[in-house]
């Protein structure tokens, strides 16, 4: 169901499904958008420093745990670390500056969000100390390739708990997942349903109509079914329900085969390589 969870490397249990709330703003639209989220079933809730509303979210949350009597620890937040502050000392400090604007006392999980060119592992460094400090419950990054991940585990003494990247049919990350899966570190898909884009592709109505689902629910199943988390954005109670409704039917593997077939390499966000 929708508060299942994959453990994570280090113990600390993950749901597989969550909200985005990219591009949400900050005041009534965060609080409500977390609201009827954690109302409809969800425990997990993924923000950023740079989606400016950490605020909102923090206040959503409060009001969320008192009408839903839940306690924090029901609750899996994750923050990110924004490119400009990377870097040892100024990570640890946008650490801080998140649990403030968010009203937290800790995070579960905090990425840095972007590599970027030769910064990482000072800020992988910063991270190590917050969780080795009991600061976070656990620590990963989003946006590494391959590559990236290989520079940063020659030096790193702990490995990351998730890599969240861009991930749909249309950038299926074939050889990305399988080598997160070698080292233990959890995909988590972002953009999962391509900001929308996905409704074009005509292949997946015919799916849609056959378990009487949505296409955003054949694609948000088909990440679960290849052990990717997701977290899918809308401020759309309705939509919020919808998305995670997707606990009552399997697709078959000739489903799965004809859904990874739509790979294209194809990317709504930027490649990380050159976002620096
Ligand atoms: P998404 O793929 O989740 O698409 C969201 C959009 O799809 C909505 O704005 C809405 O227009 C549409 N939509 C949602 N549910 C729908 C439904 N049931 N029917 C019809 N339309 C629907 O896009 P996203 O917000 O970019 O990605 C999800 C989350 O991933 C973000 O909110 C954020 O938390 C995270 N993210 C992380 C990074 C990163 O660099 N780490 C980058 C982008 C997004």
């Amino acid at each position: 169901n929708l508060q299942d969870t994959t453990t994570l490397n280090n113990g600390v249990k993950m749901p597989w499904f969550g909200l985005g709330v990219f591009k949400v703003e900050d005041g009534s639209q965060a609080v409500e958008s977390v609201k009827a989220a954690i109302k409809a079933g969800y425990r997990s809730i993924d923000t950023a420093a740079i989606y400016k509303n950490e605020e909102g979210v923090g206040q959503g949350i409060r009001e969320a745990l008192e009408e839903n009597e839940l306690t924090r620890d029901d609750l899996f937040i994750t923050s990110k670390v924004w490119n400009d502050d990377q870097g040892y000392e100024s990570a640890i400090k946008a650490y801080e500056a998140s649990l403030e604007r968010l009203g937290l006392d800790y995070l579960d999980l905090y990425l840095i969000h972007w590599p970027g060119k030769d910064k990482f592992k000072d800020t992988w460094n910063a991270l190590e100390k917050l969780y080795k400090d009991g600061k976070v419950r656990s620590i990963g990054v989003s946006n590494f390739h391959v590559h990236h991940l290989e520079e940063l585990l020659k030096d790193a003494e702990v490995v990351p708990a998730v890599n969240q990247v861009e991930y749909h049919p249309r950038l299926a990350q074939v050889e990305l997942l399988s080598y997160c899966k070698e080292k233990g570190i959890q995909l988590e898909a972002w953009s999962p349903l391509m900001q929308g884009k996905i409704f074009e592709i005509g292949e997946l109505n015919s799916i849609a109509e056959k378990y009487q689902k949505s296409v955003a629910q054949i694609v948000l199943r088909w990440d679960l079914q290849n052990g990717v988390v997701t977290i899918p954005k809308s401020i759309k109670e309705q939509r919020i329900i919808e998305n995670a409704d997707v606990f009552d039917f399997e697709l078959s593997d000739e489903e799965m085969n004809e859904i990874n077939r739509l790979n294209k390499d194809e990317r709504v966000g930027p490649n990380p390589d050159e976002f620096l």
